[in-house]
């Protein structure tokens, strides 16, 4: 099974919880793994706790951690600050699955970070 959903992102650097859409797209009864993957280079995938200041704390975080500018990258299109940030996240996950529903522990989130928005962004969740 191989599924896309896309999400539209509002601002440069932005954690959004896309929990939900993941769980959408899985098979009905399936159990096993599925792979959660962003098909962008300035985009990572992760799990962790969906909590409003959390995720403003992971923004500021991926701000800080990488300058916006000096980097080599830049010369030909102004945004390694991007892609040094998506880098850092990695670019997909594996959860498990059990009839159908994402075995997530009780505080974890399926989180998408935008680092080069705002845009159009397309996931992949695929089974084997
Ligand atoms: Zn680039």
């Amino acid at each position: 099974m191989h599924q896309t959903f896309d999400v539209r992102t509002d601002r440069r650097l932005e954690v959004i919880d896309v929990t939900d859409r993941v769980q959408s797209a899985l098979p009905s009864g399936y159990s096993g793994i599925c792979t959660v993957f962003s098909r962008h280079t300035t985009t990572g995938v992760c799990i962790n706790e969906a909590e409003s200041r959390l995720l403003s704390d992971i923004e500021h975080l991926l701000g800080e951690a990488v300058a916006d500018t000096g980097w080599e990258h830049d010369t030909l299109d102004n945004n390694a600050d991007s892609h040094l940030r998506a880098l850092l996240v990695g670019n997909g996950v594996s959860i498990p699955v059990v009839d159908g529903k994402l075995d997530l522990g009780r505080w974890q989130s399926v989180l998408l970070v935008e680092c080069d928005g705002p845009r159009t962004r397309t996931v992949t969740v695929a089974t084997p």
